[in-house]
């Protein structure tokens, strides 16, 4: 049981990627998600900010091995890992973000590290010396690939370069404080055998993630190359500001993939702590804790 305690409303979503995920795969992500939870919950229930909050959850996320983002990234063309991810404050509109990121350890560290500087965005070798001339951990190259990924990478290099092959596991954050502040966060290693240099959405703002006080913080995952050219994370925004609480816009959200034939998932939290999640995909691990006495909710 979860201790009960005085704040209101304090809401977190984390998601594990949405895609093709193997059966074999889900028990783990869903592991990895409830583990998300209950690493990050206290530190809400504790009074700290969403953002600080959303940026623990994801770092969890990224050393659990299970997931397509910091340890266990997909390995590109190329043979090595490049990071992406973003963070985004709802109070202060303040979004940062890195791509294209070699051997720090956890991505969405460099990201809270941008957005507290005078710059939103950084990208391949200059990202990496900005966050390690902030202090933080590199890791070498081998750390990061592991077995899962190391077979995946040997079948897809022998393959003619095509779209890139399906993504399977982005993570990503949302929370309300008690306070009523709202924060997104979203980290990825890319789809597999993806060329050296690839973007897709999650380190982009209105894409891969959003968040604004009193409206929503949202953050997806699928196949970037779609989900950008629909700002997807911005337009389900602006559904619940149009008045549509998180699980309905979520639903509602995931309808306009059917424009671009494209498949993802979303996680919202809405200026009222609702949560709402939605995919269509196979597969996407999600969990959400709420402090209203009801269970958490976790992808079967
Ligand atoms: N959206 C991520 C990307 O395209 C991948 C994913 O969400 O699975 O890089």
């Amino acid at each position: 049981m979860r201790p009960k305690h005085s704040s209101a409303g304090i809401t977190l979503v984390v998601h594990g990627g949405s895609g093709n995920i193997p059966e074999s795969e889900h028990a783990a992500h869903r592991e990895g998600v409830i583990g998300a939870l209950n690493h990050a919950w206290p530190m809400l229930q504790a009074g700290k900010s969403a953002l600080d909050v959303v940026e623990a959850a994801v770092c969890f996320l990224e050393d659990y091995p299970a997931f397509d983002a910091g340890r266990g990234s997909c390995i590109n063309r190329a043979g090595f890992v490049e990071l992406d991810a973003s963070i985004m404050d709802g109070s202060e509109l303040s979004y940062g973000a890195v791509a294209g990121m070699r051997s720090i350890r956890n991505p969405v560290r460099a990201a809270r590290k941008v957005l507290e500087s005078e710059y939103t965005f950084l990208v391949g070798e200059g990202a990496r010396e900005f966050a390690l001339d902030a202090g933080l951990e590199s890791c070498p190259e081998e750390w990061f690939q592991v077995e899962r990924e190391i077979q995946r990478w040997r079948e897809c290099s022998k393959e003619e370069p095509t779209a890139p092959a399906g993504p399977r596991g982005t993570v990503g954050a949302v929370a309300r404080d008690s306070n009523g502040r709202l924060a997104a966060a979203t980290s990825t290693g890319g789809p597999p055998c993806k060329p050296p240099g690839r973007v897709g959405d999650s380190p982009l703002i209105g894409a891969g993630l959003y968040a604004e006080d009193n409206v929503a913080a949202i953050s997806v995952t699928g196949r970037g190359e779609l989900l950008t050219r629909l700002l997807w994370s911005y337009r389900a925004t602006l559904l619940v500001q149009g008045g549509m609480p998180a699980p309905a816009a979520a639903e509602a959200a995931v309808s306009f993939l059917g424009r671009l034939k494209a498949y993802g998932g979303i996680i919202i939290v809405d200026g009222d702590g609702r949560p709402g999640a939605a995919f269509n995909t196979q597969y996407m691990a999600y969990g959400i804790r709420m402090d209203n006495g009801e269970p958490d909710r976790i992808s079967p």
